[in-house]
């Protein structure tokens, strides 16, 4: 029977049906000792006894409840200040929890993946039912996943203060996702951020000096490359610059004797053979014609 109804830590006392959909398994510690939280010395003095009643895994689409067997335990070391301790069942469930971790891991991934209204309706017919409130703080209580190390990063300014106080963000451009922000612009953060990633082989940057000389610092051997949004934002800014300069020199110049071209439209540009199919394709599927 624990076979069928595995319960971390514990030993299946019994089993009872509680209705047309719910089944009690009745559970308690395999050992027949327990740790005092505070001092960590070890008692066999049972104290008292309760029960804990978390809502667990359904199966086969009955409900599943745990009727946990807790013994309280005397703590035999007179400098410690606590006199008595329940007995944890640390892969079961956490203190004071009212559901069994692998449930609430169940929940909150349904809830990750649906959003908690979405959620609530979903597990209540597995048999697992929350609400959408519960849902969303268990949630926010799902450990995060550590991101793998990177490998290429970049590295851009922010503004604390617009035009006073800046810091910098640190991205995974492979991964496109945030990394770090850094407390200033100043090379040296940067090449102390940079050293504790040593794996690092490529920094893409915009012009800064100061990005520059930290990453020299930090990561001597990475490759240093200017990424595309300042190559192009800068291509720009140059084009904007001789524009400027070469407007009054434009200005002189003779008129052109070419013949004006007529800028009316005289009928309709034909579609592209891809336009074509996509339009087509929709006409197909909801039989109205998209406005293009
Ligand atoms: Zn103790």
């Amino acid at each position: 029977m624990t076979q069928l109804f595995p319960v971390p830590g514990c030993r299946l006392v019994r089993v009872v049906r509680d209705g047309p959909t719910a089944i009690t398994l009745v559970a308690e510690a395999t050992r027949d000792h327990a740790r005092c939280p505070t001092c960590r010395a070890v008692s066999t003095s049972v104290h008292s006894r309760y029960r804990r009643r978390p809502a667990n895994l359904p199966a086969s689409g009955e409900a599943i409840r745990l009727h946990l067997e807790v013994r309280r335990f005397y703590c035999r070391d007179p400098a410690c200040p606590r006199k008595t301790f329940a007995e944890r069942f640390p892969k079961l469930l956490a203190r004071y929890a009212q559901r069994t971790r692998r449930l609430a891991e169940a929940q909150a991934r349904t809830g990750l993946a649906l959003g908690g209204q979405p959620a609530a309706r979903l597990l209540a017919h597995l048999a697992m039912p929350s609400s959408a409130t519960t849902l969303l703080r268990t949630i926010r209580r799902m450990p995060l996943q550590k991101p793998p190390r990177p490998y290429v990063v970049g590295v851009d300014d922010w503004a604390l203060r617009k035009g006073r106080t800046y810091g910098s963000f640190v991205v995974d451009p492979e991964r496109r996702r945030p990394l770090d922000l850094l407390p200033d612009r100043s090379a040296e953060t940067w090449a102390a951020w940079l050293r504790r990633e040593l794996q690092i082989r490529l920094v893409a940057r915009d012009r800064s000096a100061e990005d520059a000389r930290g990453t020299t610092l930090g990561a001597p051997v990475a490759v240093q490359v200017a990424d595309r949004w300042h190559l192009l934002l800068n291509t720009r800014e140059m084009i904007e610059r001789w524009l400027a300069r070469a407007h009054p020199r434009l200005k002189l110049l003779p008129p052109t004797m070419a013949p004006r071209l007529s800028t009316q439209r005289i009928r309709a540009y034909p579609r592209a053979p891809a336009e074509t199919l996509a339009r087509a394709a929709a006409v197909g599927r909801c039989g109205l014609l998209p406005v293009w």
